[in-house]
C-alpha cells in the first residue's frame, strides 16, 4: 500500500518527495481514532449525540466539572464526547501535536488562536494571501476590538524580523495561499518568531497532514478546514486546531468561551474521511498536476500557479518541505476581460461553479487577488481562475477544459 502510494505520487510528480512520507502514515490514517472493542465491534466510533451527561453522584459530577478542560473528561455535550476526543487525538498524532480541538467550521479554526492569544493592544502579523474570509474576520471583528493587524508578503523569509514589534503576539501563515499559491518559507519565519517569543499559526488545509506537517517545521499551532479534504465529500463542515501542550489548554478554553461545539455527526464524517485520505489525495494530486501541465501548454493561459510546477512562487520551498500536492491550483488567463473568463467557466460541464473544494468533484472559480491584498500588489493583468481537480477520469476533465477554452477563449 505504501509502496503503491509512493509509486503513484512519484509517477504523478517527479518533483514530489513521496519517498519521504513517514513510513506509517497510511496505516495511521486507517487505524487512528478507532476502538471496535469498546463500541460493540463497530469499525468507526458511532456519533455520540448528547447534551446532558448524567452522573450517579454529586461527587462525580463536581469532579467532572473541575476536570472539564482536561483531555478525555466527559462533562457536558459542548465539551465533547469520546467520538470527538478520538478524532481530535487522531489529527493531533498525524500533525505531530500533543492535542487538537474540533470546532464548527474551518473559519472557526482560523480565528480560534487569535481569540485565545490576542488581546486589546496586541499586534498580529498576517500573510497577505490569507484565506479571504479569515482576513474579513480579522479586519472586521478583531481589528474593531483593538487588535492591531498588519499584512506581509507571502515570500518574506527571515526578514519578517523587521516587521515584529514589541506588541506582536502572533504570526498567521497559510502555505500555499489557497488562491495564488505562493509557498512560504515557514522554517525561516518560525525560527525568527521563536527567538522573538511570537506564536506562529499555520493554515494547512491545502496540503493536509499527509503532505505537510507544519509543526515539524517550527509552527506552534496548525489549523484546518476539515470541510475540505478531510471530510472530502462536500457534505459537512468542520474545523480542527492542533498544538503542543504549551498552547493546547488556552485553545481549548477559548473554544469554550466562544461556545464552539463540533457536531458529532460531522466529526463522524471527518473520522471516516481520514480512512481514504491517502488514496483520495494521491488521485487529486495526479489529476491536478496533469490538468495544470495541460493548461500550461495552452496559448490561452498566461501562467499556471501550482506549487509543484516551476514558475510558482516558492516552488523550491515546496520541493524542500512538502511530500506532495493537492488538487487545487490557479491559472492566469491571457484575457483581461472578466466576461470572457465568465463564458469560459460557465462553458465547463464537469467543473461545478462554487466556493469551497476538497470534495470528490471538480470545481472552478474566478478570483480577484488584486482587490483582496494590501501588502503586496498583485501584478498579473489576466483574470485568475482557480481549479479543483476532482476524482473524475482525467481525459474527461482535459477534454472538458479543452472544449471550453476553444469555444470561449481562443482567438
Ligand atoms: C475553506 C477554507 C477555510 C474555511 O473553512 P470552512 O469550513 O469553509 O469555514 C479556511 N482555510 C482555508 C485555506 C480554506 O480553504
Amino acid at each position: 500500500m505504501r509502496e503503491e502510494l509512493v509509486k503513484r505520487i512519484a509517477a504523478s510528480s517527479p518533483d514530489s518527495r513521496g519517498d519521504a512520507l513517514t513510513s506509517s502514515i497510511e496505516t495511521d490514517l486507517v487505524h487512528l481514532g478507532r476502538a471496535p472493542a469498546r463500541y460493540a465491534g463497530a469499525i468507526n466510533i458511532p456519533p455520540h449525540r448528547t447534551s446532558t451527561v448524567a452522573f450517579d453522584t454529586v461527587r462525580e459530577l463536581e469532579a467532572a466539572k473541575r476536570a472539564r478542560f482536561e483531555k478525555g473528561t466527559v462533562f457536558y455535550g459542548r465539551f465533547g464526547g469520546p467520538d470527538i476526543f478520538a478524532f481530535e487525538d487522531a489529527v493531533a498524532a498525524l500533525e505531530g501535536a500533543d492535542s487538537a480541538v474540533a470546532v464548527p467550521s474551518g473559519l472557526a479554526a482560523c480565528i480560534l488562536p487569535v481569540a485565545a492569544f490576542a488581546r486589546t493592544g496586541d499586534h498580529i502579523l498576517v500573510v497577505d494571501n490569507v484565506y479571504e474570509p479569515a482576513r474579513t474576520s480579522l479586519t472586521e471583528y478583531f481589528a474593531g476590538n483593538g487588535v492591531e493587524i498588519s499584512y506581509f508578503d507571502p515570500l518574506v523569509g527571515e526578514e519578517i524580523d523587521a516587521l515584529i514589534r514589541p506588541s506582536t503576539k502572533l504570526i498567521y501563515l497559510e502555505s500555499p495561499g489557497s488562491f495564488t499559491f505562493e509557498v512560504m518559507d515557514i522554517p525561516a519565519i518560525c525560527e525568527v518568531a521563536r527567538k522573538r517569543g511570537v506564536i506562529t499559526v499555520c493554515d494547512n488545509t491545502w496540503a493536509t497532514p499527509l503532505y505537510y506537517q507544519p509543526l515539524r517545521h517550527g509552527v506552534d499551532i496548525v489549523v484546518h478546514a476539515g470541510t475540505k479534504y478531510i471530510i472530502g465529500h462536500s457534505d459537512a463542515m468542520l474545523g480542527i486546531v492542533a498544538a503542543r501542550d504549551e498552547h493546547a489548554q488556552a485553545l481549548k478554553r477559548a473554544a469554550n468561551w466562544l461556545g464552539y461545539h463540533a457536531s458529532p455527526d460531522n466529526v463522524y464524517l471527518a473520522a471516516r474521511g481520514l480512512r481514504t485520505l491517502a488514496l483520495r489525495m494521491a488521485a487529486h494530486q495526479a489529476n491536478g498536476l496533469a490538468l495544470a501541465t495541460y493548461l500550461a501548454g495552452r496559448p490561452e493561459i498566461a501562467r499556471v500557479l501550482h506549487p509543484a510546477l516551476p514558475g510558482c512562487p516558492g516552488h523550491a520551498i515546496w520541493k524542500r518541505d512538502f511530500f506532495g500536492s493537492s488538487g487545487l491550483f490557479s491559472v492566469v488567463l491571457r484575457t483581461t476581460e472578466k466576461a470572457n473568463a465568465e463564458r469560459f467557466v460557465e462553458g465547463l460541464n464537469l467543473f461545478g461553479l462554487g466556493f469551497s473544494w476538497g470534495g470528490f468533484e471538480s470545481l472552478v472559480l474566478i478570483g480577484d487577488p488584486a482587490h483582496s491584498r494590501t501588502a503586496t500588489p498583485w501584478r498579473e493583468e489576466g483574470i485568475v481562475v482557480r481549479f479543483h481537480a476532482g476524482l473524475e477520469n482525467l481525459s474527461d476533465l482535459v477534454s472538458d477544459v479543452e472544449q471550453s477554452l476553444e469555444a470561449h477563449l481562443s482567438t
